[in-house]
């Protein structure tokens, strides 16, 4: 066979080639902006254009610092075609994780959102290496910066050359992308995307089996485009010549629910903090929801309740998948065997609410201390995985040796797999809760806490206890209006778990502490409950 390389150059070319009149509509500052694949690709050659002029050389690494909208789109195809890295910064990190991002990469040059610059200049002292901003904005003039060697995002286009030829000389296992990881611990790690393993990876989320995007669709990723690249979905609904729709900055459900209704989003994907929050506008006002045909929902475990609200009040189909960013992200998704669907719709929930089967080109297995644990969905193990889109290392970084081991990812994710092969998560290794020598699921009690019709968001950690070493303790947002008390949301777990798995006490907050991606921010939820419970 043939040995042509897969890169992110013939993912845009197809676009521009086959589907020149499909749309992206992007929601900017300025209102709505719509054009096509024609006027993205000359754009995207301009600024890879303008990008070589301002000396950006292959293997270069380049920042992006920015919302979910059509210039970052652009600069995600421009930056790697010209073969540099895009290096999707992370907007929510603190000011130390964010210079220490930056400088780890040694970024040349940063393309920042105007709205954000603010944010970015926090740290413009700490920045060693950034010889470059460039600003994306839709208003004529540049905001006031403290930075030197500015540029307008916009005049650049206007100097580069639309007809621009990318490099022929990429090859496939070279760098096209990089993103640090959201760090709940510990300095954020750093990982980084082959050409290969981002085409592949595309090509896995096409198939009819896994998300099945195709041209037909029309995709919004709330996702954002720096946290694993919106799970890919940019990448590959432009190979496939998909219309796209960008939420842009800091979209709210109402903007999200009246995109979704003026252009017919048919795939939308976010974690399920997201999907709850849309779930939320979707109870108070009535919107035309009928084009979507999946939400696709990662990041954390997606709640039974959820997705039974979604399919029976408002017959939106839910997939339900799992992956990390050293993962590109897709691992597994959750969709039933032909066989299955004859089951009853609790019963396919039960389901489809696992992570679900590891997706065609990749391998997994799960292991503890005696070896690869029974396919019985009780006995746990880790996580392991390995594939063409997994990462072998993380980026200049020590912590290498914890994680990629005798050629497999070791996830630090603990799951079950089940005679199907689904795989549910247990637990982060982590945040499992150790009751007298027997684990307790932090994540099983938080998904029955939340299909309770009064509860809006739960999270379960463990605090020390004398007796029993830890002890499970809940933490709960009520949804806006509604009331229960402690008794009897544990008389509603009670017939659901065994006894020493209720948690000893439940804390009612106003809002549960997330990490910069939206999960359950569980080490300050330990500060806090150990602060409330006087440990
Ligand atoms: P970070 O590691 O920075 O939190 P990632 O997005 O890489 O950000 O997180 C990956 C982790 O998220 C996985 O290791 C797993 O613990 C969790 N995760 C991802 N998808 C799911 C899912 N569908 N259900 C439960 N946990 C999930």
């Amino acid at each position: 066979m043939m040995d042509t390389p897969l890169t992110l150059t013939q993912m845009l070319e197809r676009a521009e080639k086959y589907f020149p009149k499909k749309e992206i509509i992007s929601r900017t500052t300025a209102g709505i902006f719509r054009y096509t694949y024609k006027e993205m690709g000359e754009r995207t050659r301009a600024l890879a254009s303008a990008l070589k002029k301002l000396g950006i050389e292959k293997g270069d690494r380049v920042g992006t610092f920015a919302w979910n909208d059509h210039r970052h789109l652009e600069a995600y195809f421009a930056v790697p075609c010209l073969g540099a890295v895009l290096h999707t910064i992370n907007i929510r990190l603190s000011p130390d994780h964010l210079s220490y991002v930056i400088n780890h990469a040694e970024d040349k040059m940063i393309l920042v959102d105007g709205t954000l610059l603010p944010l970015l200049e926090k740290v413009k002292d700490e920045l060693k290496t950034v010889k470059a901003i460039v600003v994306m904005t839709d208003g004529e003039t540049l905001p006031e910066t403290g930075f030197s060697n500015v540029y307008s995002y916009e005049k650049l286009l206007e100097i580069g050359d639309k007809t621009f030829e990318f490099p022929k000389n990429i090859e496939e296992n070279d760098a096209a992308g990089m993103c640090y990881t959201s760090a709940t611990t510990g300095k954020p790690k750093g990982v980084v995307y082959s050409h290969r393993g981002i085409v592949l990876h595309g090509m896995a989320l096409g198939l009819a089996d896994t998300a099945a995007l195709s041209e037909s669709d029309v995709m919004m990723p709330v996702v954002p485009m720096f946290h694993v690249n919106a799970w890919g979905t940019p990448f590959a609904s432009t190979w496939y010549g998909s219309t796209q729709v960008f939420p842009g900055p800091a979209p709210t459900p109402k903007d999200l629910a009246e995109l979704i209704e003026n252009f017919h989003v048919t795939v939308t994907a976010g974690v399920p903090t997201i999907l709850i929050g849309l779930l939320n506008e979707f109870e108070k006002k009535e919107y035309k929801t009928g084009s979507l045909r999946g939400v696709l929902c990662g990041g954390s475990a997606a709640p039974k309740g959820i997705i039974r609200a979604y399919e029976k009040k408002y017959d939106i189909p839910f997939l339900h998948a799992y992956g990390m960013t050293e993962t590109t992200p897709l691992v597994t998704i959750s969709k039933l065997k032909s066989y299955q669907k004859n089951l009853p719709y609790e019963e396919q929930l039960e389901i489809r609410a696992k992570q679900g089967i590891v997706v065609p080109g990749l391998e997994i297995k799960v292991v503890n201390e005696k070896g690869e644990v029974n396919r019985d969905g009780k006995e746990m193990g880790e996580l392991l995985v390995r594939g063409p889109w997994i990462a072998k290392e993380y980026y200049k970084d020590d912590r290498t040796k914890e994680a990629f081991k005798d050629g497999w990812l070791h996830t630090g994710d603990v799951v079950t797999i089940d005679e199907e092969g689904f795989i549910k998560i247990v637990d982060r290794t982590k945040d499992l809760i150790k009751s007298g020598g027997e684990w307790i699921s932090s994540v099983d009690l938080e998904n029955a806490l939340m299909t309770h019709d009064a509860v809006l968001e739960a999270a379960v950690v463990a605090v020390p206890d004398p007796k029993w070493v830890e002890r499970p303790v809940a933490c709960v947002v009520l949804k806006e209006g509604k009331q229960v008390t402690k008794e009897e949301l544990l008389d509603y777990l009670r017939p659901q778990f065994a006894k020493f798995w209720l948690p000893d006490e439940v804390l009612f907050l106003d809002e549960i502490p997330k990490t910069t991606v939206g999960k359950f921010l569980k080490a300050k939820l330990r500060e806090y409950v150990a602060e409330q419970l006087k440990i």
